[in-house]
């Protein structure tokens, strides 16, 4: 079988990746990418508790996080987890020997311009030239989301200070001592070394916002971040970078005849955390288990509907009152260990775990709730 994926970003990698990784081969496959966004400025920091297939590529990894909020922090440690951290290039070069290994994987430059079935196949436009294949995997062609419940606004510098400001073995998960205007919004530190960092000012907006960025006022932000919270006195950005992630609290449906949304196009940020690395190995794996042990790859594990209630119950509560967040993280992070927590936003916990956690919820989130308008 000819398999085509439709973007070599982290999802088509990915997919890449857990394909070759199959003992048995699973036929050629061609990777195309116009480049519009160079792995060399991309990185994806996540955690897990076990190392996975892409780990050679992990540059940084770290066992504890800050945590501010409420007016308290505190360093949380992660249990059995690590938060570990990837950079782009590194990406591609692991992706890259585990391909040539294999000898069947091509990577190509061009722009997918359509993406339809054909017949039992499916074909990309590429250049403006057909391109056949039994199955395509698509991070590209297809629209967001249909039903928008928050966006993840965020805008990060990379900065080199003159003194020593970062704490270098331990990331800042969430700072809420920040401006709260547009949004409930939080700081996110993730250290290179002490004069080195990406410092991230980022908002959980709602749906009407249509992820509009108020670039001015994020590093208005980011600048007092900086001096006041920091006490940084000399810095330089070195880059920055933005975006506008939509959130998604329904199942997607991914399938279209031979075609099949991968990454964010598949819904799999997750829509409380705007994470979506492990969860994208993960679908990567279960993608290359079906194909090869089905002849097909649409044997997934579907989500589970009390986790998509929470995050759009926590979603609409925070559109409504923003303040909640700031309160929930707070009470969810108010231990020596994330690990609960981390297992809980993994959606691996089991009822009682979670029963535990929302026990030390907020009054206030349940009556949020209770008000929601019908
Ligand atoms: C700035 C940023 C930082 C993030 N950080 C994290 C993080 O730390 N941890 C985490 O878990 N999640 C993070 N996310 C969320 C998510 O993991 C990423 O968005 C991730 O890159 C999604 O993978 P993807 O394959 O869907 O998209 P991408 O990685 O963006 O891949 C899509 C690829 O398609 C290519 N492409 C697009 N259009 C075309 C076209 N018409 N023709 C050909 N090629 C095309 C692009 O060049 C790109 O390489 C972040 C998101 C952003 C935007």
């Amino acid at each position: 079988m000819t398999i085509l994926i439709a973007g070599g970003g982290l999802s088509g990698l990915s997919l890449a990746a857990h394909l070759v990784a199959r003992p048995e081969p699973l036929g050629p496959i061609i990777v195309v990418d116009d480049g519009r966004r160079p792995l060399a400025t991309a990185g994806w920091a996540s955690w897990s508790v076990e190392p996975g297939l892409l780990d050679e590529a992990v540059s940084r990894t770290f066992d504890r996080f800050h945590v501010h909020a409420a007016g308290r922090s505190r360093v949380v440690g992660l249990g059995r987890y690590k938060y570990r951290f990837v950079r782009g290039d590194d990406l591609a070069a692991a992706v890259g020997k585990a391909a040539a290994r294999r000898g069947d994987v091509v990577f190509r430059r061009g722009r997918i311009t359509d993406i339809r079935q054909a017949g039992q196949g499916a074909e990309a436009i590429v250049d403006g030239e057909v391109s056949r294949a039994d199955w395509i995997f698509d991070s590209v062609h297809r629209p967001h989301p249909a039903r928008v419940d928050g966006w993840l606004i965020f805008r990060g510098w990379h900065v080199r200070t003159a003194d020593p400001a970062f704490d270098s073995a331990v990331p800042t998960f969430f700072d809420f001592r920040t401006a709260q205007n547009r949004g409930a919004s939080f700081v996110y530190v993730l250290p290179r070394g002490p004069r080195e960092a990406l410092v991230e000012y980022t908002s959980f907006a709602p749906p009407r916002s249509r992820g509009v960025a108020y670039p001015q006022e994020q590093r208005t932000a980011l600048r007092e971040y900086l001096t006041t919270v920091l006490g940084v006195r000399e810095y330089a950005v070195t880059r920055e970078e933005s975006a506008s992630l939509p959130l998604s609290a329904s199942a997607v449906d991914r399938r279209r005849g031979s075609i099949l949304a991968i990454g964010t196009k598949a819904g799999l940020v997750k829509a409380s955390t705007g994470y979506a690395f492990q969860r994208i190995q993960a679908d990567s794996a279960a993608i290359a288990r079906s194909l090869a042990c089905r002849g097909h790859p649409f044997d997934l594990p579907t989500p589970k509907a009390r986790h998509l209630l929470f995050d759009a119950t926590l979603l609409d509560v925070v559109a409504r009152d923003p303040a909640q967040l700031e309160r929930v993280f707070a009470a969810l992070f108010d231990r020596s260990s994330a690990e609960p927590v981390l297992r809980f936003l993994d959606e691996e916990s089991s009822l009682p775990q979670e029963g535990k956690l929302f026990a030390r919820l907020p009054p206030s989130l349940y009556s949020a709730v209770r008000r929601r308008p019908r």
